[in-house]
């Protein structure tokens, strides 16, 4: 049994554990012998003294090794994985693990669900109906040998200490740690057995992490912990001030998605998939590059595949999703042009309208969300609406357009044009 008490005080006082030490305490945790409020009070100490690159390493793989570890040698093509920390109207991975899988990569997306102001990719994907989100592993290897992709819930076996730690931290206001963010993400990556990993590390009001450096550090912790384990890993900072996209919430972001893959998506959504899936190809060694991948998603190539992975998880692709039963727009005060439309306004707007949840067990609507009628950069007259909002319950309009009080600009001027890939980072710039 560790000796939590002396872990504690020796982090406490700026003391570096040993990775015995860190597996011990995290074994005992995971086996219930380390009380909540002893892992509470080290979280508490990780927070303000951080963990050296000893540490971590040691943490994160203590985290991997609480649960199974897939193996995904029996897919028979180089696989290959996205993540993003997360932001407004994201829907990227529905459009990316069906296109990228047509360049001939394994894409086995295990994700998660919504909490708080940024979407879920389940809960976008459940909005098809008969849809599912929880396959067996040997269903999700089945499901990625024969289509390339698969986007899943990840099993109760993958870094159950994690699943325990991010509940201890979310109630101990010890989630906002760049160590214990990296680990958490990269100890669920890692188990997942992707070969390499591409990360969407946002930036700006709608992400975790609302300034650039924050953002960097974060990517590079990651980026480091990725190739220490095997695991070729990039990462890509995007701008997220603004909503990806038009739509922000379940099925409104499901549309959005097929529009995209039919070519037919949103400049900045478009773009971003791309970047990041020639990202993927090239740490994966396959051929395509960005031209091949737009070339894919205009001649409907990668909506076949998308069609055929929701077919092979249940779901039937040309099902009419659910429409929400009441709407309301926001419309424009005067003319100019758009300037500002603050994501992080949108998103707890959409959230607000019933499109996530504030607790874990909360159900979330499919039809509730937000479409941005336009979007910054665009020209606007006074009157014509810039927000279309969705729900199923009335009641719902007015706490959500409280979230979006003053949070939209409009100017005499179009604003400067903002880059949307502000950075890449590999991994010899990470160590
Ligand atoms: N997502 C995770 O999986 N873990 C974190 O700590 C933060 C975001």
């Amino acid at each position: 049994m560790p000796d939590a008490a002396g872990l504690i005080r020796a982090k406490r006082d700026g003391g570096e554990l040993t990775a015995d030490d860190i597996g011990a305490l995290i074994g005992a945790y995971t086996g219930g012998k380390v009380a909540e409020e002893q892992m509470s009070a080290m979280l508490m100490a990780i927070y303000f003294r951080g963990l050296s690159p000893a540490e971590l390493r040691a943490w994160t793989a203590a985290m991997i090794a609480s649960g199974e570890r897939l193996d995904l040698s029996a897919v028979g093509r180089p696989t290959v994985d996205k993540h993003s920390t997360g932001g407004v109207g994201d829907k990227v991975s529905l459009i990316l693990a069906p296109l990228v899988a047509c360049f001939g990569a394994a894409v086995p997306q295990l994700s998660g669900r919504g909490l708080g102001h940024t979407g879920g990719t389940l809960d976008k994907l459940e909005a098809i109906p008969g849809w599912r989100a929880l396959l067996p592993p040997a269903e999700m290897i089945s499901v990625l040998r024969r289509e390339g992709c698969v986007i899943c819930a990840a099993g109760p076996g993958l870094a159950p200490a994690d699943r325990r730690l991010y509940a201890l931290r979310d109630v101990t206001g010890t989630v906002e740690s760049i160590p214990l963010i990296a680990s958490s993400i990269m100890s669920k990556k890692i188990a997942e057995g992707t070969a390499a990993l591409v990360l969407d590390v946002k930036v700006g009001s709608g992400a975790f992490m609302r300034e650039l450096a924050a953002a960097r550090e974060l990517a590079r912790t990651m980026v480091a912990l990725g190739a220490e384990s095997g695991v070729a890993t990039t990462a890509l900072l995007t701008a997220m001030d603004t909503p990806l996209g038009r739509a922000a919430g379940n099925a409104v972001e499901v549309e959005e998605a097929v529009a995209t893959l039919r070519g037919e998506g949103p400049p900045d959504l478009t773009a971003v998939t791309v970047a990041l899936g020639a990202e993927m190809l090239r740490l994966a060694g396959l051929p395509g590059d960005e031209a091949a991948l737009t070339a894919a998603l205009s001649d409907g190539t990668a909506l076949a595949r998308y069609r055929a992975m929701i077919a092979a998880q249940g779901g039937d692709p040309d099902a009419a999703l659910k429409q929400a039963a009441h709407t309301r727009t926001v419309a424009a005060d005067r003319d100019g042009w758009l300037q500002r439309l603050d994501a992080y306004a949108v998103g707890v707007a959409a959230w607000r309208l019933g499109a996530g949840r504030a607790r874990k067990e909360d159900p979330v609507s499919a039809s509730a969300g937000v479409i941005c009628r336009v979007k910054p950069g665009e020209p606007v007259q006074a009157g014509q609406a810039v927000l279309e909002l969705r729900a199923d319950d009335e009641g719902r309009f007015g706490p959500a357009l409280a979230a979006l009080d003053g949070m939209i600009t409009i100017g005499p001027e179009p604003p400067p044009e903002a880059p949307l890939i502000l950075e890449r980072i590999t991994a010899g710039a990470a160590l």
